[in-house]
């Protein structure tokens, strides 16, 4: 690499695009055939699920992904060591990926690094982007509020981005949670029924049809983060926009798909700077 090429953006020469088994409507199939599209002469590779390539040890990485839960919702520096149980209950899920874990929640910071420490030595290059689907929720530690908020990606050297976080982190429409509260206050939940005809199409729920289109864009945000160091863009029609709600996730990634010109001209670049 010369000088005058160092601070342009440079693409990775291999991505690998890791299944996750537990969502039907997921397809990493899609996935990678749209990185092939939009990165020509990037070698895109779709892999099986994450820790069942890449780990032999799965006492230990359960021990470490147990450690990576989050206890307690509010501020929580304890460490501690994780149950016997909980280490167990990983083991589990780390044998039969396609299941679902449900209602954990993981330290974001933590799972990256847990990610990190079980790549090869010679596939942890900048030239080699990992992007790696869980159904985990995976959650950073806002300051602000002092809470844990979920994610839909975590962005690293590998990135992660969690099929369930999809679901569970960007809002649903304001009028869902008071319809959940009506109904929370006579000790009930609002019938499906009501549910599907009132919020159809204003977000994406488990095993949706629309969970692959929607995560393409966030394939993406983990390229430009690799590639440029930012993710996300701040046009609401931009495949990179860093939406907080489901409206916004369906308008960016379904309703749009597109990057915003300034994103769709770096990629361009990007990928010719790539084939010279
Ligand atoms: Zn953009």
């Amino acid at each position: 690499m010369n000088s005058s090429t160092r601070n342009d953006h440079i693409l990775p020469s291999i991505v690998y695009v890791y299944d996750e088994p537990s969502s039907p409507s997921f397809k990493i199939g899609e996935i990678a055939d749209f990185l092939k599209e939009k990165l020509p002469n990037v070698d895109v590779m779709t892999r099986k699920e994450f820790f069942s390539f890449h780990t032999h040890d799965l006492g230990e990485l359960a021990k470490e992904l147990a450690s990576a839960k989050v206890r307690g919702i509010e501020g929580l520096q304890v460490k501690e060591e994780p149950l016997y149980g909980e280490v167990q209950y990983e083991k589990r899920i780390l044998q039969e990926p396609h299941r679902r874990t449900m209602g954990i929640l993981y330290d974001g910071y933590k799972m990256l690094r847990v990610l990190r420490e079980v790549l090869p030595e010679n596939e942890a290059t900048t030239d080699t982007a990992h992007i790696a689907f869980t159904n985990r929720i995976i959650c950073t530690y806002e300051k602000g509020d002092n809470r844990f908020h979920a994610r839909v990606i975590m962005c690293g050297f590998p990135s992660l981005i969690s099929t369930s976080g999809l679901i569970e982190a960007p809002a649903k429409p304001r009028e869902y949670y008071l319809m959940k509260q009506k109904y929370a206050a006579m000790d009930s939940e609002p019938p499906a029924q009501e549910l599907k005809a009132a919020f159809e199409g204003r977000f994406i729920d488990y095993d949706d049809e629309n969970m692959t289109q929607a995560l393409k864009g966030y394939t993406l945000q983990s390229i430009f983060y690799h590639t440029t160091g930012e993710p996300f863009c701040e046009d609401k029609d931009c495949m990179l926009f860093n939406a907080h709600w489901q409206e916004e996730v369906l308008n960016a990634q379904i309703v749009s798909g597109q990057l915003c010109e300034r994103h769709g001209k770096m990629l361009e670049e990007m990928v010719n700077g790539r084939r010279e």
